[in-house]
């Protein structure tokens, strides 16, 4: 949620100064049992984590999260006040995702296009998952209909792709492969790939190669603001150039990656 008066009320009630409120977060999510937020300089984490615990009863730990790095995108997390238990099911659209947010990655900010790949696929469509993470983006579109070949080769991110398939009961639905996409994308002939990957870019290839004629991409970048849609359109045409044609479906800003630069989704077609 956008900063709701109610903390700044509570941090007041705890003795902050309004300078200090001032650089207190700005916005948190709540995922299962846990408040994710990052902290930055922001001062006494602990006092501030408490605060959150007071407004959201539901949760029952605070965790500051520095930053996600490296291409397994592990999290980097500090518990900052509550119990500690940092594992969570975080309920979305329909969908529970079970995961340790000390273990991988949720981006909160990806929500609406979590819940948009669920609403694009037809049922019996064959959808390749290139970087399925916890199952992100499987996970909506098995529930949608789609068999879905989820990849991926990050272990941890692999334990919980194969506990959320069972917890929302889509075995029959969803083919997790704990490997690099590039090996097993020759392999599959899909109707739809998904590629959620900041360096998706490097993998348009292989993308291409496994997409039926008239199939379509769903291709993920962070791109300045000032280059906008220019950059994520050359690079699937240069991809394409060899011997196809792409046709621009649609294109969304998911969310801000940070100051000046967007993470941009493109949708188009390759015949
Ligand atoms: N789509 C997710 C979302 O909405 O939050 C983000 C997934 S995360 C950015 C990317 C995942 O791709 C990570 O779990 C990482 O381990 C995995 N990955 C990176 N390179 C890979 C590769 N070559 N093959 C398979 N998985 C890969």
């Amino acid at each position: 949620p956008a900063r709701e008066r109610t903390l700044d009320d509570r941090l007041r009630a705890r003795g902050w100064t309004d300078d200090e409120i001032e650089r207190a977060p700005g916005s948190w999510a709540v995922l299962g049992s846990v408040i994710l937020v990052e902290m930055g300089d922001a001062p006494r984490p602990a006092e501030c984590g408490a605060a959150l615990l007071d407004l959201h009863h539901e949760a029952d730990t605070v965790v500051d999260r520095d930053s996600i790095d490296g291409p397994h995108r592990e999290p980097s997390v500090e518990v900052i006040a509550g119990t500690g238990d940092t594992a969570v099911v975080h309920r979305e659209h329909g969908i529970a995702y079970a995961f340790d947010v000390r273990d991988v990655m949720f981006s909160p900010g990806n929500k609406a296009e979590r819940a948009r790949m669920g609403e694009v696929v037809e049922p019996g469509e064959e959808v390749l998952d290139m970087f399925a993470g916890i199952g992100y983006f499987s996970l909506p579109m098995a529930a949608g209909g789609a068999g879905v070949t989820a990849v991926e080769r990050n272990p941890d991110a692999f334990r919980y792709l194969l506990e959320n398939t069972r917890l929302n009961d889509l075995d029959d639905r969803i083919a997790p492969y704990r490997a690099d996409c590039r090996d097993v994308a020759p392999r599959v002939a899909a109707d739809r790939v998904v590629m959620g990957h900041y360096d998706a870019h490097e993998y348009l290839d292989v993308a291409l190669d496994a997409l039926v004629p008239g199939g379509v991409v769903h291709y993920h970048e962070t791109t300045p603001v000032a280059v906008g849609l220019t950059r994520p359109i050359e690079r699937l045409e240069s991809a394409a150039a060899r011997d196809r044609t792409i046709e621009v479906l649609d294109h969304h800003r998911v969310k801000s990656y940070s100051e000046g630069v967007d993470h941009l989704v493109v949708d188009a077609r390759i015949d």
